[in-house]
């Protein structure tokens, strides 16, 4: 087994699930690996700005040199970009870390993290940046006062592109044990697996069985029945909260369907065709006006009536084929054995597990 390696921008997970280095060892990353590129150049072009533009501009894409430029406009004077700082203080297992950017004089340091991704990030409390800051207050011991920020230009969420937070020396180093405590506990072989809102883009999400477990457990939970009489906000916040959960799930799973019916087989499951529709091929004006001249009037209320019922008006079977077309229905996936559930959970956790 490859030995756990800890990295500052993955603290957000170790810290709270001691597992995941190793998990994360197992699996690939799951990230899109253009979007990393794409990051990593914008990235490149923010320390070329920051070092004056000095020499060939890398290569990068127009939205990458939008954000850089954009980046180092936020940032303040004396900013020095990409600054590598040693987190061996934090246990013999976790990396050196590499700043953004970073500004200091005798008392206080400004850390700034740049973050090309869309998934909105916060600067408090946010683990990776406190790891930095463990690093700056190892290396400069007069430092008394931090701020972190990040700054996101492409954030999904709009009003939060930036956010900052400002802590002090004893906080960072009350941190710090926190952080010198979980990687110990990520060095044992035998780590559990620790379930959260971390789980969120764990490269090991789909064979780890905590997490399995905790799905689980949430769906018995939302599903069983309260016996009490809700108040009207109750009521209307539990249809609310299934309503979302429900949508979330429903376009998942129809990924998941689809990505199963381009397979040729899956366990317990058989791929069946989907049902074939006859619809008209043009639009409704241009069919009525042709069957009109047919002396055939096709209106319903809300619809006009399907080519089979047109076909039993008296409709020709030329005209028939020729205005018509068959729509191939989706294909279907259908279980094989209603009762495989429990076989088909158990042959996840004896076959695919990710973390024993
Ligand atoms: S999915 Fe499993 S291994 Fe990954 S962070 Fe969650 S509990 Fe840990």
């Amino acid at each position: 087994m490859q030995p756990v390696r800890l990295y500052a921008s993955q603290a957000g997970k170790w810290v709270y699930c001691p597992a995941f280095p190793r998990v994360n060892n197992q699996f690939k990353s799951p990230y899109d690996p253009q979007a990393a590129i794409e990051g990593t150049q914008s990235h490149a072009v923010a320390e070329w700005i920051m070092r004056g533009r000095v020499g060939k501009m890398p290569q990068a894409t127009p939205e990458g040199i939008a954000c850089a430029e954009a980046y180092v406009l936020r940032l303040p004077d004396g900013a020095v970009p990409e600054v590598s700082l040693s987190l061996e203080s934090l246990g013999a297992n976790v990396g050196r870390a590499k700043v953004d950017s970073l500004l200091f004089d005798n008392t206080y340091a400004d850390i700034m993290d740049y973050k090309f991704g869309k998934t909105p990030v916060k600067a408090k409390d946010n683990w990776q940046l406190i790891c930095y800051c463990v690093g700056v207050a190892d290396r400069y011991p007069s430092i008394s006062n931090f701020r972190v920020g990040i700054f996101q230009p492409r954030s999904n969420n709009h009003d939060e592109r930036e956010t900052s937070w400002t802590i002090t020396r004893p906080e960072v180093l009350n941190y710090k044990k926190q952080l010198q405590h979980a990687a110990r506990r990520a060095l044992d072989p035998d780590a559990m697996c620790v379930t959260g809102s971390h789980c969120l883009w764990c490269p090991g999400l789909h064979a780890c069985p905590a997490a399995q477990e905790a799905a689980e457990i949430a769906c018995n939970v939302a599903a069983e029945r309260i016996t009490r009489v809700l108040t009207d906000y109750e009521l209307a916040a539990d249809i609310t909260r299934l309503q979302e959960a429900s949508e979330r799930l429903k376009l998942r799973l129809n990924g998941l369907y689809a990505e199963a019916t381009q397979r040729e087989r899956i366990p317990y499951y058989e791929v069946l065709p989907g049902r074939s529709k006859t619809i008209w091929k043009y639009e409704p004006e241009v069919i009525l006006g042709l069957l009109e001249l047919e002396g055939l009037d096709i209106r319903k209320p809300l619809d006009l009536r399907t080519p089979i019922q047109t076909l039993n008006l008296g409709l020709s079977q030329d005209l028939y084929d020729e205005l018509t077309e068959v729509k191939r229905g989706a294909l279907k996936l259908r279980k094989s054995d209603t009762k495989i559930f429990n076989e088909v959970i158990k042959n996840v956790k004896d076959n695919g597990s990710a973390t024993r």
